[in-house]
């Protein structure tokens, strides 16, 4: 029965066992995996990131450019003249200077510069082109090497003048002059098809100039890279268009008097005809020599542009140049010229991008230099007015705004190629070119490490959790097992206590009945059962004895009863006890008594220590050839020694710590000779300790077992 348990809470453990296992594998599957999305999660909300930082960089720069260009814009015509007359109620108002013309460099604009139709460079910081510094030589040159012919050399700028039938119906309407648009002057880019033909008066739509740019071989190759590299890897890549097309658009219309508009007409002739050269100082230009040593160098630092802010106030127009003035307004008074107070409308169209190859064969980061021009009309008057987009200085923009968003652990690049260490690419598309913004992260592993070190972590749990379950489970067995023992003992203990109670019984039962039947019939033999029936009883109330002990013992209700006395006395009593038990048996009892003196124990413990150690002897040494049973008792320091020694089998070495547990028996069931509880040497330890003493076992010589069970002396003296 015992057995079929055993064998169902080791299945019901094995069952368990499986069942934790598995929960824990797929726990452990499950960890694994999350940590994959994880980390998946990680590259994807950094990509994220790299596309909103790329985002505001874009809004940004498109921001600051849509600011730039609504101010130059917004710029009057004439401010890209030398000098010039502001539109003001007093006719003879004094000439003023030009406010561009401190410096060539203007945040992103560089080098203000105005054609008329007769293609002549005119421009705010230089009198005369041969009195200009080198620096401004060196860029009006570059103007006549490179832009000029990519405008047709200016000859398409040459307009026949229409005129009003009559100019006193006509002068307040501009809208008598057929209005033409930039692309009428530009024919290489109409030429491309980049423009579409557009009616007279039409206002201005978009230009676009990406058709431009992109048949410029550079640039060409440059798109169809990015653009199969686009295809393969879409997700860490994007366009990012900064169009100025998107930008304010509308064509400005500004009035102004005709006298104004004559006077500035005539002083712009004059200046480009080199006419006042003798009385003019080009003051502008010694500055531009002096604060601009290189044309290249935009870079002019923070305290020279202050320093060149402060010298431009101080410029003043000539004295000579104011005089003139005066004569000239004098002059144009004398002349009786009609309608100088009627308005002439000034048509301001917006800005329009267009590259030119570099003859430098440096191109920067753009296919070529990129001018940005818008078209003026007066009446029947054309002008192209423009300048070149400060390429370093839209890229330090544009590294400026980066540097603001970028998130911790990036950095970036611009360049014209995509990198192929990037973790994310932008295009900036400007429309008139782009600029590739590599967004870099500066520690490329650090999600891997991170998801590196969390996993260590997670193992690290792991091991300690499948540690702990298995640890557990063990704890779990270990109880089970010895549970399962415990209730094989206490099957086994139960069986033997049957046993050994119907032993005595039987024969006690039988005696009982011969004797009442009266068939015993010499008095010897009566004699003879009445003894054994004695003995029987005797026994049984050992058995009985020893039962109920453990079970008080066990219930903690076991009372103790030390007196003082003489122990040999005590032994010597249960040695005469047995002694005609171990006379049936064959057995010799022989005693060896030391002196060991008056000290208190507790008699029936003592007496029950010998009964179980004698009665065990009896038992195993049965068989033995030396059937001499010794008990011995000595003093031993604190501890007075009552020695058993038998010369029977012994106990094997493996079973002698055993031996001395509730219901253990040596040996199996079935193969037992001797009857009995497995609580006799259980006892014989409780009651020893209840003495503060100890029982151990000692082989005996040749054969045998000795057992040794100290009290402690030193109660009661
Ligand atoms: P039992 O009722 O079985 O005698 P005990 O607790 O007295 O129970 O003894 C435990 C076991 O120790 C016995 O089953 C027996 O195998 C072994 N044993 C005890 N005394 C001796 C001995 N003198 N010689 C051999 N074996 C012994």
């Amino acid at each position: 029965m015992a057995f079929g348990r055993y064998s169902f809470m080791h299945r019901r453990f094995w069952i368990i066992c499986s069942v934790i296992a598995a929960g824990l594998g797929v726990l452990s599957v499950l960890g694994l995996s999350s940590l994959g999305m994880h980390e998946k999660g990680l590259r994807a909300e950094r990509q994220q990131e790299f596309i909103t930082v790329a985002e505001k960089v874009r809004f940004d720069v498109k921001k600051k450019l849509d600011t730039f260009l609504a101010t130059e814009q917004s710029r009057a015509y004439t401010d890209y003249q030398y000098y010039y007359v502001p539109m003001a109620d007093n006719q003879a108002a004094a000439l003023v200077r030009s406010p561009l013309g401190g410096a060539l460099s203007n945040g992103l604009a560089y080098g203000y510069f105005q054609l008329d139709s007769t293609s002549q460079i005119v421009n705010p910081y230089a009198v005369s082109p041969d009195r200009a510094s080198s620096v401004v030589k060196d860029y009006v040159g570059n103007l006549e090497r490179n832009l000029l012919p990519a405008l047709g050399n200016g000859e398409s700028l040459q307009v026949t003048r229409i005129e009003p039938s009559d100019p006193k119906e006509d002068s307040l309407s501009a809208s008598s002059y057929p209005a033409r648009t930039l692309s009428d002057y530009i024919p290489s880019i109409r030429g491309r098809g980049a423009i579409t033909d557009r009616k007279a008066n039409e206002p201005t739509p978009a230009v676009k100039t990406k058709a431009l740019e992109s048949e410029t071989p550079g640039k060409a190759g440059q798109g169809k890279k990015v653009a199969s590299k686009s295809k393969s890897d879409s997700s860490r890549r994007s366009r990012y268009p900064i169009d100025l097309e998107q930008t304010d658009k509308t064509i400005q219309v500004q009035n102004r008097s005709r006298g104004n508009f004559y006077m500035n007409e005539a002083y712009n002739v004059a200046n480009s005809r080199q006419q006042q050269e003798q009385v003019m100082l080009d003051e502008s230009d010694l500055l531009a020599q002096r604060m601009m040593p290189d044309m290249n160098s935009f870079e002019v630092g923070q305290v020279q542009r202050e320093q060149f802010a402060r010298q431009k106030e101080q410029i003043l127009v000539p004295n000579e140049v104011q005089q003139a003035a005066v004569e000239f307004q004098g002059q144009m008074s004398d002349v009786d010229i009609p309608g100088l107070n009627d308005v002439v409308q000034v048509r301001i169209e917006p800005f329009t991008p267009i590259t030119v190859a570099d003859d430098n064969g440096d191109n920067g980061v753009f296919a070529g230099q990129v001018f940005l021009l818008r078209h003026v009309q007066i009446e029947d008057q054309h002008l192209l007015q423009g300048f070149r987009l400060d390429e370093r200085e839209l890229l330090r923009q544009v590294s400026d705004s980066t540097q603001q968003f970028l998130r911790r652990g990036m950095g970036f690049d611009i360049s014209k190629a995509e990198l192929p260490e990037a973790a994310y690419t932008a295009v900036l598309d400007f429309g008139f070119g782009e600029v590739v913004l590599n967004l870099l992260e500066r520690q490329p592993d650090w999600i891997m490490a991170r998801v590196t070190q969390i996993r260590n972590w997670f193992f690290a749990i792991l091991a300690i959790v499948w540690l702990a379950v298995i640890v557990a489970l063990a704890t779990f067995w270990r109880n089970m097992y010895e549970q399962v023992q415990l209730s094989r003992k206490k099957d086994d203990f139960i069986s033997a206590v049957s046993h050994e109670l119907r032993t005595p019984l039987t024969s006690i039962r039988m005696y009982t009945e011969m004797l009442e039947k009266d068939w015993v019939k010499t008095d010897g033999k009566r004699k003879e059962y009445y003894s054994t029936m004695r003995q029987e009883s005797e026994r049984l109330t050992r058995l009985i004895e020893n039962v109920l002990d453990f079970s008080r013992i066990q219930r903690g209700k076991k009372r103790y009863e030390f007196t003082m006395g003489n122990v040999n006395t005590c032994i010597d009593e249960v040695v005469e006890m047995m002694r005609p038990y171990a006379d049936r048996a064959g057995f010799t009892l022989l005693t060896e008594f030391e002196e060991v003196g008056s000290f208190s124990f507790d008699r029936d413990a003592v007496v029950q220590i010998v009964i179980n150690l004698l009665d065990n002897a009896l038992k195993y040494a049965r068989e033995a050839d030396d059937k001499f049973i010794l008990v011995r008792t000595c003093q031993q320091k604190d501890y007075v020694v009552i020695e058993v020694e038998d010369h029977g089998p012994g106990i094997a070495r493996s079973q002698q710590k055993k031996i001395f547990d509730a219901f253990y028996r040596c040996g199996d069931e079935s193969t037992r000779q001797a009857t009995g509880t497995g609580l006799g040497l259980a006892l014989v330890k409780r009651f020893a300790e209840a003495h503060h003493g100890f029982v151990e076992i000692v082989s005996a010589k040749p054969t045998g077992a000795l057992f040794r069970v100290g009290l402690a002396n030193h109660y009661g003296k």
